[in-house]
């Protein structure tokens, strides 16, 4: 049978090898018939002892066949329950066969991948870092709908499945045998086979009993209790009580997948194995077609895997390997650059103005480092080895054949102007040099090189050993050349590079720019400063306005005002009234610069924080009037109008950079897939109305930008 081999040798035992047209196994429109096929010929089988699952491809299977998921509509639900269900049922077959069967997992099985696992008797894998195992659906939108809810309730009991379930916690093979999830593991892939058919040979010589237990799932065994108890026991019922009350504490009510995981796991720990199923297969149909789930699949499946597969990446240029990175200033971005470099095996020059300033930057890494070490993630050997891999220094002339040198100094042009000339003789021949600035031009920074093409900006984001994001800057000149070995240091580290044109600010740091000013203008238009920030948060993003420009510290707003302005680019993109209003009571009259100054908005204690009531003594107005819906609108739609800008003037030069840069850099809402996925799913007419609505209410900055209009006259979406 093409794509699934289906081969039996003299003890009687089937070994079926999944190896379906592509690259991978998937649960594509080839896998229904081939399963159902493959389930019919081993029910009819004489003298059959045992059936072992494998596969042919590097992975085990991949999952479900997101493009048909994607393309699912509303008035198809009842088609895909019904497929589902179909599918579901040949999987029941399957673990109903009165012989073991067994999976043998040489790959990865995430998804429907570890589903087909649990249908099967018993689960070897190969311990190897490559093999993860889990049900990760809940980051998709989904809900694993191919029996994944059901059988883990069962398997492991309500509470221990849940977090596998509600987070998507992806497991190696070690793990996945101390939380019960695999019954075995072998060392070499050599052993996989022989293994699992060994296992079948054993079980053949025991009493009765234990080999009809080898046959039989747990679940359908006589007298079975699903461990830990069911919904109804008393200590069960004491967690389910707080738990959807926790959950919403974790996704605000905006994300519908976690949810319906919740309900159909406590269905699955109340009701028969066979009713919970179809509780199961309802609960995917409903979520497939949700906004929210096509979202998610877009951004974080197909655009994750376009901008991290290279697609921003110049065609053509060979992969370029970073073994020598030169970081300049040993600060709070620099050293977390080393280190982030460093992990990766790239050796790193970490210079700052004295040796002591640069051996602190290199103690950050120290610190991370024993930090694993105590939590038993990594060996003193591999500490020693990452740690010799920095060297902290004072001297330009140890940055003798860095292939690439990123700056990290003071944010001041002149001090990086004159690093640039002192160092850039220093790089090895064809090395490139990158700032980390987050305010000042890639193409004014270049003049000062003596070969802008080999100039490019490295926007990291703070703290770098924790933030996936790099945006990457080409100016002007910047060369093919330069921008794939920007691309590929990214991709070494293991960071998601985003590749965006120079311009003020670039894509991020404008688009966030715009993020607190909205909040500061819904301030001074009267509404109360705590309302401002639940709002925020309700709406999606990770903390408020307000609060954020507290942590970043609104001394950095005015610092990066007197840096444009003394550029003459101040305003360039909108009036800046209420910025300057801002930062004058705030920081001139009051002394209130952020957090990490003393105090802003909120003033911080260790009991957490409390609103400082001159802020709102000063712009509280109990008469002014707005509604929950415009405060939520106004702080959403002025980023996703600032990214459109962005998409429209080629800042951004793709739109999966554009919501992949927002989810990962900004902190859009994961509901919406991005800032531009959102226009999408909330329909490009009915944007372009509210934008309309907005517009005249609160300012022509929310004046509906062009390409919405060109896109729906183009009857198009933003792909
Ligand atoms: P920082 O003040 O923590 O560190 C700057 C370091 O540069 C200091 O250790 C200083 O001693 C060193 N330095 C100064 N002159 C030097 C010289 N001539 N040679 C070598 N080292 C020198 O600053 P930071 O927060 O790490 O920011 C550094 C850069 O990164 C700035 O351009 C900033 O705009 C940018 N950036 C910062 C963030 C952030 O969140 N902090 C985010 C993205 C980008």
């Amino acid at each position: 049978m093409s794509g699934f081999n289906y081969e039996k040798d003299a003890d009687g035992i089937v070994t079926v090898t999944m190896d379906m047209a592509g690259p991978v196994n998937s649960m594509s429109a080839e896998f229904n018939p081939l399963f159902k096929d493959t389930i019919g010929q081993l029910e009819k089988e004489d003298g059959l002892t045992g059936v072992v699952f494998a596969s042919a491809k590097k992975t085990f299977f991949a999952g479900g066949d997101l493009n048909s998921l994607l393309a699912t509509t509303p008035e198809q639900t009842e088609g895909f329950f019904n497929t589902l269900e179909d599918m579901k049922a040949d999987f029941r077959r399957l673990e109903k066969l009165p012989v073991p069967v067994v999976s043998a997992i040489n790959g990865a099985a995430l998804g429907g991948g570890f589903e087909i696992c649990l249908a099967t008797n018993y689960r070897i894998a190969y311990n190897h870092k490559s093999v993860q195992l889990g049900l990760p659906e809940v980051s998709l939108g989904l809900l694993p709908g191919g029996g994944g809810v059901v059988r883990m309730v069962n398997l492991l009991g309500l509470q221990n499945a849940l977090p596998f379930l509600l987070e998507g916690k992806k497991v190696v093979p070690a793990k996945a045998l101390k939380a019960g999830m695999i019954h075995e593991t072998v060392e070499s892939l050599d052993e996989l086979l022989p293994r699992a058919k060994a296992y079948i040979l054993e079980t053949k010589s025991l009493e009765q009993e234990g080999r009809d237990e080898a046959a039989i799932q747990p679940w359908d065994q006589k007298g079975f209790k699903i461990p830990g108890g069911n919904a109804n026991s008393p200590k069960l019922a004491q967690v389910l009580m707080g738990a959807p009350a926790m959950l919403a504490k974790k996704t605000r009510g905006l994300l519908p997948a976690p949810e319906q995981i919740l309900d159909c796991a406590v269905e699955a720990a109340r009701l028969s194995f066979d009713t919970a199923m179809t509780v199961e297969s309802r609960g995917l149909a409903y979520l497939a077609v949700t906004p929210e789930a096509k979202n998610m699949i877009s951004t974080f499946f197909f655009q994750m895997n376009k901008v991290n597969g290279g697609a921003s990446r110049p065609q053509g240029v060979e992969p370029q390997l970073t073994k020598k990175v030169g970081v300049l200033g040993a600060g709070m971005m620099g050293q977390g650059i080393a280190y982030s470099s460093a992990m990766a095996g790239i050796e790193v020059v970490l210079k700052d103005i004295s040796v002591e300033a640069a051996e602190k930057g290199k103690a950050y890494t120290e610190k991370l480092l024993s930090k694993r070490v105590a939590k038993g993630r990594m060996s003193e050997e591999k500490k020693a080895a990452v740690l010799a891999l920095i060297k902290p220094a004072a001297d330009d002339a140890d940055l003798q054949g860095c292939d690439l040198i990123i700056e990290a100094v003071f944010e001041n042009i002149e001090l990086k102007n004159k690093i640039i000339q002192s160092s850039e003789n220093r790089l090895a021949e064809g090395g490139i040099w990158g700032s980390n600035t987050s305010t000042l031009p890639i193409t004014q920074l270049s003049e000062a090189a003596s070969k802008p093409e080999n100039f490019i900006g490295i926007h990291f984001f703070s703290p770098v050993d924790k933030m996936p994001l790099v945006e990457i800057i080409c100016g002007e000149k910047t060369s093919d050349l330069a921008l794939a070995k920007a691309f590929d240091y990214t991709r070494q580290i293991k960071k998601t590079p985003i590749v965006v044109n120079d311009s003020l600010a670039f894509y991020t740091s404008r688009t966030f720019g715009t993020f607190m000013d909205e909040g500061v203008r819904i301030l001074q238009d009267g509404a109360h400063p705590v309302r401002i920030d639940n709002l925020g948060k309700a709406v999606g993003m990770p903390v408020g306005p307000l609060s954020v420009q507290d942590e970043v510290s609104i001394e950095l707003t005015r610092k990066a005002a007197e840096t444009h302005k003394e550029m003459g680019v101040y305003g360039k993109f909108g009036p800046t009234e209420a910025q300057d209003e801002i930062i004058d009571f705030m920081i001139t009259q009051n002394g209130r610069g952020g957090r990490y100054h003393g105090g802003g908005f909120y003033e911080y204690s260790d009991a957490g924080k409390t609103i400082w009531q001159p802020v709102v003594d000063k712009y509280y107005n109990a008469e002014f009037e707005i509604s929950d819906q415009d405060i939520k609108d106004r702080i959403l739609f002025r980023q996703v109008i600032e990214t459109l800008k962005c998409l429209e003037t080629n800042v951004l030069r793709t739109v999966a950079d554009g919501n992949i840069g927002s989810i990962m850099g900004i902190g859009a809402p994961i509901w919406t897939g991005g800032f531009i996925q959102f226009v999408n799913t909330y329909g490009l007419e009915k944007f372009q109305a509210r934008c309309g609505e907005l517009a005249a209410k609160y300012g022509e900055r929310f004046a509906c930008p062009a390409i919405v209009t060109e896109k729906i006259s183009a009857g198009e979406t933003f792909q």
